[in-house]
């Protein structure tokens, strides 16, 4: 099991990534190359600060007011061995969760990598899909451009299949 994620950096108290009062974690590392992205720095594999899980960990227990806790980046589904333990960490708090993607959900459930799928069930929300700078919308909850979907996870992971978190659409 992982101790360290590969982190940009974090923002501690966040109202625009996700319902209520989150803390948010930007991976380091991202395959997509989306053009127009608004986070480059975070897409070199190599670069950002190994950070250990019990440090990310401790600063959201000494808030303990936060709601909810979002994974961003970066490519969160590139390090989802180190998140899958921290996710149950903070499902066990009764934290809220959710992910940012540039994978589609059905492509997530098909890359080879054991711990996607058990980290897809420790979720709540995604938003799945690559940032597309000719469908980008400021008028979007929670997404950049329209392709992207805000997805009700439990119930995708059910129906195998994406379902639209209604509240968000
Ligand atoms: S998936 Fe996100 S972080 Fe990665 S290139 Fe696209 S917009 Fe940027």
């Amino acid at each position: 099991m992982e101790d360290s994620l590969r982190l940009a950096g974090v923002v501690r108290e966040s109202i625009v990534d996700g319902p209520g009062i989150r803390y948010t974690i930007f991976v380091q590392g991202c395959p997509h190359n989306c053009p127009g992205c608004h986070n480059p720095q975070t897409h070199d594999f190599a670069g950002g600060t190994d950070t250990p899980i019990q440090t990310v960990l401790d600063e959201i227990d000494a808030s303990p007011f936060l709601k909810g806790v979002t994974f961003s980046g970066g490519e969160p589904f590139c390090q989802a061995a180190g998140l899958l333990p921290l996710a149950k960490a903070l499902k066990a708090r009764g934290k809220h969760l959710m992910a940012y993607t540039g994978y589609t959900f059905e492509e997530l459930l098909s890359l080879n990598d054991s711990a996607v799928r058990p980290l897809l069930e420790q979720l709540d929300l995604l938003v799945d899909g690559r940032f597309i700078e000719a469908e980008k919308s400021l008028a979007l909850k929670f997404r950049g451009s329209s392709n992207q979907r805000v997805l009700d996870v439990p119930a995708s992971l059910q129906a195998n299949a994406p379902v639209w978190a209604e509240a968000y659409r």
